[in-house]
C-alpha cells in the first residue's frame, strides 16, 4: 500500500489546498493530510480548529487521513508509514522552495520521495494569505473556500474585531 503524507499549514484550508488533496487520493493508495502543530507563522486558527475543518470538507474521500505533528516531517512520514511527500505548486518561488526542500529530504530520509503537483490553474493566486487578507477587509472568501470555511472566517475575524 502507497501511502502519501501532504503536509501543510491550513490556516485555513481553502479550494487549492483541496484539489491538490483530493487529486492525491486518486495517485496514491491513503493519503495523509498533515498539519503542522508548531509553524513558524502567526496562525488564525488553532491546530483543532483547521483538524475539524480538514475533516469536513474531505470527508467523502474515504483514503484521506487528517492528521497533525510537530518536530519533524520526515519523522511524521515514518511514524505513519508514509514514503512520499506530496506538495502543490502555484508559481516558481513554490519550485525553489520545494526544490530546496526535496533535496534536505534526501539527505535526512534517503528512502522518502516528493511528488509535487501542479496547480489547477483557476487555484493558481489561491494562499491562506490570500483568504485571510481578503476576509478582513470584509470581503467574500465564498467562491476560494468552502462554506464552512467561510463561516469560521467571519466567525473568528468578527469576534478579533469586537
Ligand atoms: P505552507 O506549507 O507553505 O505553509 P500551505 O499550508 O498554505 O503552505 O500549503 C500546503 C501545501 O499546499 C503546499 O505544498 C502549498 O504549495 C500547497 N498549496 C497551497 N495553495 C495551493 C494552491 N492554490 N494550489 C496548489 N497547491 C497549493
Amino acid at each position: 500500500m502507497k501511502t502519501a503524507l501532504y503536509p501543510g499549514t491550513f490556516d485555513p484550508v481553502h479550494n487549492g489546498h483541496i484539489d491538490i488533496a483530493r487529486r492525491s487520493a486518486d495517485i496514491f493508495d491513503r493519503v495523509i493530510v498533515a498539519i503542522y502543530d508548531l509553524p513558524q507563522k502567526n496562525l488564525l486558527f488553532s491546530t483543532a480548529e483547521r483538524a475539524v475543518m480538514l475533516k469536513a470538507v474531505l470527508a467523502d474521500v474515504p483514503n484521506i487521513e487528517v492528521a497533525h505533528y510537530g518536530g519533524l516531517t520526515v519523522d511524521f512520514c515514518r511514524e505513519r508509514g508514509a514514503s512520499t511527500i506530496v506538495r502543490g505548486l502555484r508559481v516558481i518561488s513554490d519550485f525553489e522552495r520545494e526544490y530546496q526542500m526535496a533535496l534536505t529530504t534526501r539527505e535526512l530520509a534517503p528512502e522518502l520521495d516528493m511528488v509535487c503537483l501542479m496547480t489547477s490553474l483557476q487555484y493558481a493566486f489561491l494562499s491562506s494569505t490570500i483568504v485571510k487578507e481578503i476576509a478582513y477587509a470584509g470581503g467574500s472568501v465564498s467562491q476560494f473556500v468552502p462554506a464552512l470555511v467561510a463561516e469560521a472566517l467571519r466567525a473568528k475575524i468578527g469576534s478579533r474585531k469586537e
